[in-house]
């Protein structure tokens, strides 16, 4: 088969490439290892926290309107709580928007994903895994025995990317020692839409999401021995723990159905290079950061688009996956990464640092931020993706 770009991997980052690509009128194959995810009536553990990056560039590809807006949540505020009280309230009307984020089930927005991909011109969705790859990546096989050509390979094959590895881009990999616990729950009082975190010392980091109906949605990053208590315990018990935290905002917990946990763990893995030969990593596959500010999956979105500017921008000339073209992609990506790897791992390693000087300074850090609304202002604009 032969196609101009062929995106490998079907998680929401490689369908969101996929079909840009497809709407801008490239011919294009996405090689899908699982099948389409469909929407259950119960209220999915994975949810993402998207801001105004992903929301635009999901209205841009017309699979916003196709999500069950029933089903997301509007963020309007956060307020962020350290152990030993320091508080920062965040809300969007200091920088002039009703929303900081929405929060979206993993399923809706796959749904939504899988019904545009259904009607998009150009693009052909193919079952299987990429085995193997010649050295100049101009041709793939997969373990059905397709071969495969193309002008541009789109690594969106997460976290452990085979291509990656194929491409021999060495990385920088760490693991958190935790794992990101999720589970839903309802409340007893309304959230009003707000985003809540408590930095909570030794027993981690703790993320409470606002969900429709009163409901909300745990993200609960967790030293390994604490996870492997709470995926122990039953949801009814987590929720006895998040009381002391969340009793007086958000009144009784109750658990949601299935009424269990789910784990994911969580690690830093920076590669050297977001490109290799005809080869650009977008998603996991090009970083993998700290779930703590919510952005693994933005960051995902906003490789997108930078990706589908760099090859539509490209001189007549070049083909798709052309050298120079993927040195623009991995430039205009270079500083968001950055700046969210740094953000990301710094804020983890500040608050998980018991050291008396350290406690006492992100305590005032904390306060200061909080008393200065210009600042204030900027990490508002950031977390929004602005
Ligand atoms: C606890 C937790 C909470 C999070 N919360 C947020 C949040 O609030 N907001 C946010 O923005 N992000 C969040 N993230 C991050 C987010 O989950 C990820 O960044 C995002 O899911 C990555 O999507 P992806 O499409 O790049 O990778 P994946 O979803 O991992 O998809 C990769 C796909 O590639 C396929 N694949 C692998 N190998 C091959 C192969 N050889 N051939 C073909 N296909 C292959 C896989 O089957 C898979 O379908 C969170 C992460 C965690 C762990």
């Amino acid at each position: 088969m032969q196609c101009e770009i062929a995106v490998i991997g079907n998680g929401a980052v490689g369908k969101a490439t996929a079909l840009g690509f497809a709407l801008a009128g490239f011919n294009v194959v996405l090689v899908a290892a699982n099948s389409a995810k469909a929407l259950t009536p119960e209220w999915d553990r994975r949810v993402f926290a998207l801001n105004h990056t992903a929301k635009n560039l999901l209205c841009k590809l017309k699979v916003w309107d196709a999500l069950d807006l029933q089903r997301v949540a509007p963020v309007e505020a956060m307020h962020v709580a350290e152990e030993d009280g320091a508080i920062l309230k965040m809300d969007a009307y200091a920088a002039n928007r009703q929303e900081l984020a929405w929060i979206i089930e993993d399923q809706n927005l796959n749904q939504a994903l899988d019904a545009a991909l259904r009607f998009a011109p150009n693009l052909q969705i193919i079952s299987g895994k990429t085995v193997a790859v010649t050295a100049d990546f101009s041709e793939l096989t997969l373990d059905n025995n397709t071969t495969l050509q193309a002008e541009l390979v789109v690594g969106a094959d997460g976290a452990q990317s085979w291509l990656r590895n194929q491409a021999n881009i060495g990385l920088d990999y760490r693991s958190y020692g935790q794992r990101g616990v999720v589970a839903n729950f309802s409340c007893s009082k309304p959230h009003h839409g707000v985003a809540h975190q408590w930095f909570a010392g030794e027993q981690g980091i703790i993320a409470l999401l606002p969900l429709p109906d009163q409901q909300v949605s745990l993200v609960w990053s967790a030293p390994e021995t604490l996870a492997a208590t709470l995926m122990s315990e039953t949801a009814e018990q987590i929720a006895a723990r998040l009381a002391h935290f969340c009793s007086e905002q958000l009144g009784e917990l109750i658990s949601l159905p299935p009424h269990s946990a789910l784990a994911f763990p969580l690690q830093f893995i920076g590669p050297h290079s977001m490109t290799g030969p005809r080869l650009a990593l977008v998603g996991d596959a090009a970083h993998v950061v700290h779930p703590l500010a919510g952005h693994g999956m933005n960051l995902g979105f906003g490789d997108v688009v930078a990706l589908l500017e760099a090859v539509a921008n490209r001189e007549t000339w070049r083909s798709c996956g052309d050298e120079r073209v993927l040195q623009r992609y991995a430039r205009a990506r270079k500083e968001d990464v950055m700046l969210m790897q740094l953000a990301t791992d710094g804020l983890s390693r500040l608050f998980s640092s018991q050291l008396n000087p350290v406690k006492t300074l992100r305590n005032a850090g904390m306060n200061l931020v909080n008393k200065l609304p210009f600042l204030k202002r900027q990490f508002i604009l950031q977390a929004m993706g602005k």
